[in-house]
């Protein structure tokens, strides 16, 4: 028997279900990478993500090729790629892990049908996030729209799976398929130096991601219900972009926090397990409501009057605020394809609360820039920030950009990092540069308007600009 592989957001050889069985039946293997096209629905792909897919496929392939096999890539609407392959190759089965993006879904229906009735195997697995979103309902019988009952209703139906091991040897027909060359897919962004510096944080891959997870349990985890507000600290587990391409599986990530020592307080690891179900409550709200990245949850935000203002867009896009933690958060972003959790609620609450502006411009600025792009928790997280969302934060609860850089980065230490320009001033001004006496700018080397932006707009008025808008709006 020969299977092929589709590999999707499962970029992986351990606790992948769908490879695991195709060994164990003693199937000869040909792994697959497609990448569809944007038009199939289940792009665009963001210009950071495309970076880590980039080197997310060559950690594949080499690991592929350590196991005895090797990854074909191929171009073009999966249902064609797949059809020619199975050809070309003889092939009488095709596996892969589901996905739960709506259009992802929808291609993979479609697939199926066409393909069982040409008289070919199709299989599909679990493992691309906990739980499957058709199984886990409300006492009532229907989908959730609230974290907790969520929470609470997963923990009940028990532990994940244990993670299956990467299999030994994976066999592979005498004359696999031809590959198209990576290079050719010009992943890698055109753009001269952006992205570079993604290569000091990161380390796409199966490998990486499975460092990142070790070094995590072993140090930041221990205390991670308490600091993983400061984004100055490395009390977060970074692992969002592994799990984003299914380098690591959520299985894997959840039993790494079992049967841990006496050092470490369950007040974390619970904790850390919620915040991983948060991804997989945004999958289930993505499942139950596929325009969530476009379409108000709560109709009532459908009047809200979004103000069209790119000059100020663009210098929230470039960390030119002034303010301190904002222009951090956003620089962060740009830098290194990623920003700390508690700055993304920062930044994306002063981009919809004080700017006025939709939040899908945000979600299609985070969607472009964000290596751990996510169809799922980006649209759910901005909809939360922006009140509209399923069990969102109340459009009221408006973060003050002074007070949140000086409660959660006391010492400036993260504001320094990613504002250099602002690295001389003392803690009580960091986050308030504009208010601090001329002679404590001129001795931290700050001229502002010049070496760093004043603030944009003031707190207080666009506050209060905020909530007269959100009043005008009617109804639920
Ligand atoms: P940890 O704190 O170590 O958490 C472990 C894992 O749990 C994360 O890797 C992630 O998979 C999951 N997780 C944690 N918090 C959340 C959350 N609030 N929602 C969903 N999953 C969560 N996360 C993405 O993966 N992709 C996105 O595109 C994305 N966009 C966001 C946009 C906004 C405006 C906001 C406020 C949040 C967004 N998040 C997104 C959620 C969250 O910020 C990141 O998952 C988290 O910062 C990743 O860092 P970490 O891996 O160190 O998290």
């Amino acid at each position: 028997k020969t299977v092929l592989l589709w590999f999707r957001k499962d970029l992986r050889l351990a606790d992948n279900a769908a490879l695991a069985t195709a060994v164990d039946e003693g199937a000869e293997v040909i792994p697959v990478y497609i990448l569809e096209p944007e038009d199939a629905g289940t792009g665009p792909l963001g210009a950071a993500q495309a970076w880590w897919l980039h080197h997310s496929l060559e950690a594949l392939a080499s690991s592929l090729m350590h196991h005895g096999s090797g990854l074909v890539l191929r171009r073009g609407p999966a249902s064609e790629v797949l059809k020619a392959l199975i050809s070309g190759t003889g092939a009488d089965a095709v596996f892969w892990n589901r996905r739960y993006d709506p259009p992802g879904i929808a291609i993979d229906k479609a697939i199926k049908a066409d393909l069982t009735e040409r008289g070919l195997v199709v299989r599909s697995f679990a493992g691309q996030i906990l739980h499957e979103p058709t199984k886990l309902k409300t006492g009532a019988g229907g989908n959730f729209r609230v974290y907790t009952p969520f929470w609470k209703a997963l923990e009940a139906s028990g532990e994940p799976a244990e993670p299956i091991p990467a299999p030994a040897r994976i066999p592979s027909p005498a004359s696999p398929p031809k590959s198209d060359a990576l290079e050719d897919w010009a992943l890698l962004p055109t753009k001269l130096n952006w992205a570079k510096s993604f290569e000091g944080p990161w380390q796409p891959g199966e490998t990486g991601a499975q460092k990142r997870l070790a070094a995590f349990v072993q140090s930041g985890l221990k205390g991670y219900r308490t600091r993983r507000d400061f984004p100055g600290e490395a009390h977060v587990s970074m692992l969002s972009p592994h799990l984003a391409l299914g380098e690591i599986s959520p299985a894997s990530v959840w039993h790494a926090t079992r049967g841990l020592s006496e050092d470490y307080s369950s007040e974390d690891y619970i904790h850390f397990r919620k915040e991983l179900v948060w991804r997989d409550f945004s999958y289930h709200l993505l499942f139950h409501f596929p325009d969530l990245s476009t379409r108000n949850w709560s109709a009532k935000f459908d009047a809200f009057p979004w103000r069209d203002a790119p000059d100020l867009l663009e210098k929230w896009q470039k960390g030119q605020t002034g303010y301190p933690i904002v222009d951090a958060g956003m620089r962060q972003l740009w830098q290194t394809g990623w920003m700390h959790n508690r700055v993304r609620m920062i930044v994306a609450s002063f981009l919809i609360k004080d700017l006025l502006i939709d939040w899908r411009e945000g979600e299609r600025w985070f969607r472009d820039t964000l290596v751990d792009a996510d169809p799922a928790s980006n649209a759910a997280s901005w909809q939360w920030v922006a009140g509209s969302g399923a069990d969102a934060a109340p459009f009221f609860r408006i973060f003050n950009p002074t007070s949140q850089g000086e409660k959660f980065d006391p010492e400036g230490v993260y504001v320094r990092r990613f504002v250099p320009e602002l690295k001389d001033m003392p803690d009580k001004f960091i986050h308030k540069p504009s208010e601090a006496p001329l002679t404590v700018l001129r001795e931290a080397g700050v001229s502002l308007g010049k070496t760093y932006p004043l603030p944009i707009v003031d707190h207080g008025k666009a506050r209060d600009a905020a909530m007269a808008a959100f009043q005008g709006l009617k109804g639920e």
